[in-house]
């Protein structure tokens, strides 16, 4: 059996399938503060020993943010990995430490199982160079590993798996998509042919789209402005990635909330709604370009899965793409993966799941 570990920084999150990856269980730790994740890790042995599945667990797949540039693919964990994931932690300061623990409590409690780190990062390992490399002094390149890495990888890889196989099913061409993954983070890769070829995460998972609480690409000039205004890098950071992106504009970032208040006339809420479909619309035609046209644009996690009014703004701004959606299938709620267009171009909604897809590969690393 499979445990699957998703260590944060404030909750832990955890899952167990069996050889044919069907979900025996499922959890979610909140609030970790102090000594937290030795007390979840503990949570967690009790939970499977309850269910008499503790001895059986013979594979543990965690969830690490930042691979770098050595982490291409999941990876057997032994100390010299734990190291090198120690080692990148600089370049993940809110998520990697977190991961790192996560990964030190785990052994310590299944030190029979084999456990593999499953990277955020590893799908955009396809990136070509003219798409990672920044424009800027080589040797924040070389020497400080400044490159855009993107995130949520594991997320984009499944969902566009799973898309193709549909395509196929219906005679649908997959060889150029854009995979859209909205939920509190927000991140688009382009995919061509199952290789990614651009992503709008970069160094940190701040860059690209606006989401939530994060700003997503602002100009580069801000932060050395705003530091002679006397705001400093500390804080800038606090505030681009917990006080920004909806939350800033509307007070809120739950997009539940703001899309009920824009009904009311809520001004606010409609400028914040505005700017992320904005920033979406422009990321897919820039994406559509990249691959030389577009087969599908596929929809998933929270907002992505959930809302039919969000898709249907998307595509209204994306006509010229040949998108054009089903208003009735767009409006039908299911959680299977399905087309929801009935244009030129393919929409899909594909819920995503981590958890089983960071089972699968641990397992065929295996
Ligand atoms: P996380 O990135 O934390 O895993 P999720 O993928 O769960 O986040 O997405 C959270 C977002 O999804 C929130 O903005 C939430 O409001 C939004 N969401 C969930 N259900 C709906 C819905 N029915 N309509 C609009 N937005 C929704």
């Amino acid at each position: 059996m499979i445990l699957t570990i998703n260590a944060g920084s404030s909750s832990l999150k955890y899952a167990v399938f069996d050889a044919d990856l069907a979900q025996l269980l499922e959890g979610l730790i909140e609030e970790l503060a102090e000594g937290g994740h030795q007390r979840a890790i503990e949570q967690v042995v009790r939970q499977l020993r309850e269910r008499g599945l503790d001895s059986d667990i013979t594979v543990v797949a965690h969830r690490v943010v930042h691979g770098g540039s050595r982490f291409r693919s999941p990876t057997r964990i032994d100390n010299e990995v734990e190291r090198a994931i120690e080692a990148i932690a600089p370049l993940a300061p809110l998520h990697n430490p977190a991961n790192l623990l996560g990964i030190r409590l785990a052994r310590a409690a299944f030190p029979k199982a084999r456990h593999v780190a499953v990277f955020d990062t590893a799908f955009h390992a396809t990136l070509p160079e003219h798409a990672y490399r920044y424009a800027v002094p080589s040797y924040w390149y070389e020497q400080h590993a400044v490159r855009k890495y993107g995130f949520h990888g594991t997320s984009h890889a499944y969902v566009s798996g799973v898309a193709c196989a549909v395509l196929a099913k219906a005679d649908l061409p997959c060889q150029k998509l854009v995979t859209l993954h909205l939920g509190n983070g927000c991140s688009a890769a382009a995919i061509q042919d199952g290789r990614c070829m651009d992503t709008t995460m970069g160094l940190t998972p701040l860059a690209g789209l606006m989401m939530g609480t994060r700003s997503g690409n602002i100009d580069p000039g801000i932060s050395a402005y705003l530091a002679r205004e006397g705001i400093e890098v500390g804080v800038q950071e606090t505030q681009l990635n917990k006080a920004s992106g909806l939350k800033a504009i509307a007070g809120d970032n739950d997009m539940r909330t703001l899309l009920a208040r824009r009904a009311t006339g809520d001004e606010q809420a409609r400028l914040a709604v505005a700017m992320f479909v904005y920033r979406i619309i422009k990321t897919v035609g820039a994406y559509a370009a990249v691959l030389g046209g577009l087969d599908g644009l596929v929809f998933t996690a929270g907002i992505g899965e959930n809302s039919d009014q969000i898709r249907e703004e998307v595509c209204e701004g994306l006509a010229f793409l040949g998108i054009r959606l089903s208003a009735k299938l767009n409006r039908e709620r299911s959680a299977d993966a399905r087309l929801i267009s009935e244009g030129e171009c393919a929409v899909m909604v594909v819920p995503t799941d981590e958890e089983r897809a960071m089972a699968k590969q641990a397992v065929a690393l295996a």
